[in-house]
């Protein structure tokens, strides 16, 4: 043959090859594509919310829908869709309004897919609703137990589902993952994820799924336990891999070879019995691009670094973003935003990936802005720094230094010796309240705040250079039982305002900014047609020009929101969701002194929860909420010591502060102890100590406080309720 003839039959042979390799991946493809329609038992699957990695990946392709957390795996909370923009906006109506059942706070983010929306509630109740109408589908309640709400630092709230190839994955207060048909609501299976089944560890904050694993962390970092993350596999929910996020008890072999890297930065405590903290309760992202899982750590527990670890170091992984290998957990690398934390910095606020060009460099990066004050930009392929500019006032630090990547600590504001009002607080410049991203304009809205803190060693610490572990309670070496004495003996100390800003992460540059005189507001959804969504503390729901922050549309829905509004289109139409409902990690709504809620509106007309849905010419009418009876009736009459008193409000500020205000000056979620009827006067001591409210959620503060404690929190309420209710009178007259 000539060598023409060999060269013709090596063409046709290699196109053979081609073409069966061709037809073969396509069957591959085929075969994923049934695998996914069937189930282990080789039953046909749901037809509904079949989301997939593939769809999330491409979920620009599918812009009508939610299918993920932040939407897709960049979790920029950017949406494509156009039909309400800047000219059409003048016409959005409420659609329709579902009643939540619920007075606390509600944080979650919808999915919504094949017309349904699934969310969670207070308590960890998931719901499915059709996007459409507004009509329940189902809902499931996971039956957690009430007293669990003890353990809750900041309420019983949760951030939302997974929705994954059918089925609908939520995480509960008590530690569980619960996997749901998504058409009938009926469990499939649940897991606990908590390695002390009994531990402090709450979970508030959404699952992420990619490669079949669902992600999960927890919280507890206030009350002593050691914060880890779990990937379980979804189809089975058997444990993959765990990454602790702080080393344990150094006398144990360590349980992965990070922590060895960890255990080096802790020196000399015994962090390990108060549990070290370092809790993801909030931000896990995945990347495809790098098969990665961000995970956003926690802060120190306790707070104070000088008791969790008095030789110094920077007790890796507080505080840091860290990147795992997302099918094996193992470490690729962290960046620690506050080394040796002490000041509940936690960096677990919302991470988002994208892409821009830094310095004449294409840059595929991660952003967060952590309480800590500062904005981090890092390169997500090695978590090189990129950016660190200050987005919120910081007077804890002067700077963060580019060389060495950390923050310059201000001397000034060492609260060791002598108490210090540092901001950020402990509430952060910006808390888990959803930032959202406009990668055309290159902004960042950010929800952001001025709430400080005043730090101050308790003086337990300062007889004994210890402090006493409390199982079930906040330990974190701080005064707080005094400190509303402390907070008032600082009137130099700024009164919390908030705001809503537009932020350029590459220059730090504020391009825009709106002033709220309440600082606790909700997270906010941008969209292609240059527009900001956000609800906030003032029961308004507004948006905004994403480019100039002029306010284009405002609806007053008189109740406090929190929760990050969504986007989505069912026959042509687009809708705008958001819930309503305050609470969460600020006295559950109040203020960090119990004063300056006046603008709040769930506290006006109440916290009434509710799922709102907006359309252009939508026709539904949002009922008129009336403003609430907040006279404080007329108190019993006491005979009280001025010991009793004094006694009365170290202990309210230590064990009931958090839930029922400062001062007694409870937020919208729970209730005002100044407005107590008699049946509750009578029953405070079996309500408090033998815990007959349990099952309401008031559990027993017997392993904290004796009969005589409650006696002297009483006197304290009692006592509170009639200064005030004389204020009142006077304002009146
Ligand atoms: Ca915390």
């Amino acid at each position: 043959m000539k060598l023409r003839t060999y060269l013709f039959l090596f063409i046709v042979i290699l196109l053979g090859i081609y073409l069966f390799l061709e037809q073969n991946l396509e069957i591959n493809e085929n075969e994923n594509a049934i695998s996914e329609q069937i189930d282990s038992n080789g039953k046909e699957k749901l037809k509904i919310a079949n989301i997939t990695q593939k769809r999330i990946i491409n979920a620009n392709d599918e812009p009508n829908l939610w299918l993920s957390h932040g939407r897709n795996y960049e979790e920029q909370r950017y949406s494509p869709l156009t039909q309400i923009n800047k000219e059409s906006i003048k016409d959005l109506e409420l659609a329709w309004a579902f009643d939540m059942n619920s007075t606390r706070a509600l944080e979650s983010t919808p999915i919504v897919d094949d017309g349904i929306m699934f969310l969670t509630s207070e308590w960890s109740i998931v719901y499915a609703i059709d996007a459409k109408t507004g009509e329940e589908v189902w809902y499931y309640d996971p039956d957690v137990p009430k007293d669990w709400g003890r353990k809750a630092c900041c309420d019983v709230v949760n951030r939302g589902v997974a929705v994954w190839k059918g089925y609908v994955f939520s995480a509960t207060l008590d530690g569980r993952i619960i996997k749901l048909d998504a058409e009938t609501g009926e469990l499939i299976w649940e897991i606990n994820t908590l390695i002390d089944p009994d531990g402090d560890y709450t979970i508030t904050g959404a699952p992420r799924i990619a490669n079949d694993l669902i992600f999960i962390g927890n919280g507890g970092a206030e009350y002593g336990v050691r914060g880890y993350v779990s990937a379980f596999n979804t189809e089975t929910g058997k444990l993959v891999w765990r990454f602790y996020t702080v080393p344990g008890n150094p006398s144990l072999p360590f349980e992965h070879p990070e922590m060895e890297i960890a255990a080096e930065t802790w020196k000399g405590g015994e962090w390990w019995k108060i549990g070290g903290g370092g809790t993801v309760w909030n931000s896990i992202v995945y990347d495809p691009e790098f098969n990665q899982v961000y995970i956003g750590v926690g802060n120190g527990s306790p707070w104070t670094r000088v008791i969790r670890s008095p030789g110094g170091g920077d007790n890796l992984f507080l505080s840091s973003m860290v990147a795992l290998d997302a099918d094996t957990g193992k470490m690729n690398w962290y960046y620690q935003t506050t080394p040796g934390d002490n000041w509940d910095y936690t960096a677990v606020q919302d991470m988002m990936l994208a892409e821009m060009e830094i310095d004449g460099k294409q840059r595929k990066v991660i952003m967060q802005a952590p309480k800590n004050g500062f904005f981090y930009v890092l390169d997500r392929k090695t978590g090189e720094l990129l950016r660190a500019h200050k987005y919120a006032v910081v007077n804890w630090a002067t700077h963060v230094d580019m060389e060495t990547g950390r923050p310059v600590e201000n001397k000034e504001k060492d609260y060791l010796e002598e108490k210090q009002w540092i901001l950020p607080g402990a509430l952060g410049g910006h808390n888990w309240q959803a930032m959202s991203y406009d990668p055309d304009l290159g902004l960042v809205y950010i929800p952001t705040q001025i709430a400080p803190t005043i730090y101050k060693m308790t003086e337990e610490w300062q007889k004994t250079g210890k402090i006493k572990y409390k199982p079930n309670s906040w330990n974190t070496g701080l005064e707080l039982g005094k400190y509303l004495n402390l907070a008032l003996a600082m009137p130099e100390v700024p009164i919390p305002t908030g705001s809503l800003q537009a932020f350029d992460p590459l220059t730090g540059e504020k391009r825009w900014e709106v002033n709220y005189p309440q600082h606790w507001n909700g997270g906010t959804l941008s969209t292609k047609a240059g527009l900001t969504f956000q609800g906030n503390g003032m029961g308004f729901f507004n948006a905004y020009d994403s480019s100039s922050g002029d306010l284009l549309w405002s609806k007053d829905i008189q109740t406090s929101m929190l929760a990050p509004p969504i986007t989505f289109v069912i026959d042509d139409e687009q809708y705008i969701a958001i819930l309503a409902g305050t609470g969460g990690g600020n006295n559950h709504g109040g203020d960090t002194l119990g004063f300056h809620t006046e603008h709040l509106a769930s506290l006006k007309y109440g916290n009434s929860g509710r799922l709102l849905a907006f359309k252009l010419n939508g026709e539904a009418k949002l009922p008129r909420l009336d403003l609430l009876n907040k006279s404080i009736p007329e108190q019993p009459e006491l005979t009280s010591s001025e010991f009793q008193i004094n006694r009365g409000l170290e202990l309210y500020g230590e064990y009931c502060a958090f839930c029922h205000g400062t001062a007694v000056r409870a937020g919208p979620a729970l209730p005002d102890l100044r407005m107590m009827n008699n049946n509750s006067h009578e029953l405070f001591k079996d309500i408090v100590y033998d815990g007959i409210l349990k099952d309401n959620g008031m559990s027993s503060f017997s392993d904290v406080l004796s009969e005589n404690d409650v006696e002297s929190i009483y006197h304290y309420i009692v006592n509170t309720a009639k200064i005030d209710r004389q204020v009142q009178l006077e304002q009146n007259n």
